[in-house]
């Protein structure tokens, strides 16, 4: 009866680690090939963890000895580990990237009021300062 208490008990907790696996909305705008390793990474992560919430659980329920217990939560927090410090690395990747991103745009609008047009004087429109002919009439342009 206890055993069957258990089982219900650990499927529960099963569904409970996996629901946020659904629920997890992709709103970065990094690179797919990071996008679906960063998810294979958070997925191994959620299985990892729900397999030690497991372990835990059939330890508490006397299905494993002290020694097994201790020596399989070991290697699982190890590999849990692993995949964090995986995680971390292309998080940061990613900051970076969209630091740089952020940056270059910055750079872009702060430098557009500054490049001068010359209008030209017979149809009006706009040329680079380094134009010496209209690019829309072919009027030549005043300097
Ligand atoms: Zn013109």
């Amino acid at each position: 009866m206890i055993y069957l208490f258990c089982g219900i008990l650990s499927s529960a907790v099963l569904g409970a680690i996996c629901i946020p696996l659904f629920k997890k909305e992709d709103t970065l705008e990094s690179a797919i090939i990071e996008e679906t390793q960063w998810d294979l990474l958070q997925r191994k992560k959620e299985v990892i963890l729900g397999n030690i919430q497991d372990l835990d659980f059939e330890h508490k329920c006397g299905k494993l000895s002290d020694e097994d217990h201790q020596r399989i939560r070991n290697e699982m927090s190890a590999e849990a580990a692993v995949v964090l410090q995986e995680i971390e690395t292309i998080e940061s990747a990613k900051d970076l990237d969209a630091l740089i991103r952020r940056e270059i745009s910055a750079r872009k609008t702060r430098s557009q009021p500054a490049s001068p047009t010359t209008s030209c004087s017979s149809c009006g429109a706009s040329n680079p300062p380094s134009n010496r002919f209209c690019a829309e009439c072919g009027a030549k342009l005043k300097r």
